[in-house]
């Protein structure tokens, strides 16, 4: 299938929930094959590889960093990026309010939450999330507006399906009083079991793209 086809297969079949095509390690002729399919949302994970795309590419393209964050590169990001999905940790907000501030803007992000068994994957536990929760009026420049999570990489429908229940639990629960809209969790493996619990990004790379080398 051609990445056309396979954009336009995606938005149909996702209605409502935005599809992000995880572009990263893939050139720009790719990414602007899946542009003139309609697609306009992209995620990156590296912030040297998101930058050099947001110079290159068309201005129109709302970029997503979805990747672990390293605080002292996100100045370099901070003027254009559309969400940071990936804050693990106080010291991400405050240099992104920092950042924020210096651009005039306000950057929107998600919190990531640890939600699976594998210890490999970033994110804050719920105790951390709440106690972060509890301070986000600390940081004028940054608006969050929901949460992220990945969930374990198994064949166990049963474990990811319980893993995303618990993340949209706690997304409605922190999210309600503060109106919350973003809920990023699927990825080509799993999108269609974290759609069912209430996903409202997904993150779409491999199915889309073919497979990467790393
Ligand atoms: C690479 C990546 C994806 C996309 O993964 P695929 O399995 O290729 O769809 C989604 N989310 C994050 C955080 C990633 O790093």
């Amino acid at each position: 299938m051609s990445i056309a086809e396979s954009i336009s297969n995606y938005s149909l079949e996702l209605g409502e929930v935005q599809l992000i095509a995880v572009s990263k390690t893939k050139p720009e002729s790719v990414i602007m094959e899946a542009y003139h399919a309609g697609q306009r949302h992209f995620g990156e994970n590296k912030v040297q590889e998101l930058t050099a795309k947001y110079e290159a590419l068309p201005k129109d393209i709302q970029w997503h960093m979805i990747g672990t964050i390293q605080t002292n590169k996100l100045k370099y990001i901070a003027p254009f990026v559309h969400l940071v999905h990936g804050v693990d940790r106080k010291k991400v907000l405050v240099e992104l309010n920092k950042q924020a501030n210096k651009c005039s803007r306000t950057i929107q992000c998600l919190l990531q939450v640890h939600i699976a068994r594998e210890d490999t994957k970033f994110g804050l536990s719920e105790l951390e999330l709440r106690a972060l929760v509890s301070e986000l009026d600390q940081f004028p420049n940054v608006d969050v507006v929901g949460l992220m999570g990945m969930a374990t990489n198994t064949k166990d429908s049963n474990v990811i399906n319980d893993e995303f229940n618990y993340l949209k639990n706690l997304f409605d629960e922190l999210g309600s009083a503060r109106n919350w809209h973003t809920l990023s969790m699927g990825m080509s493996g799993d999108y269609k079991i974290a759609v069912e619990n209430g996903s409202t990004h997904v993150r779409i790379g491999s199915a889309i793209f073919g497979a990467r080398k790393e």
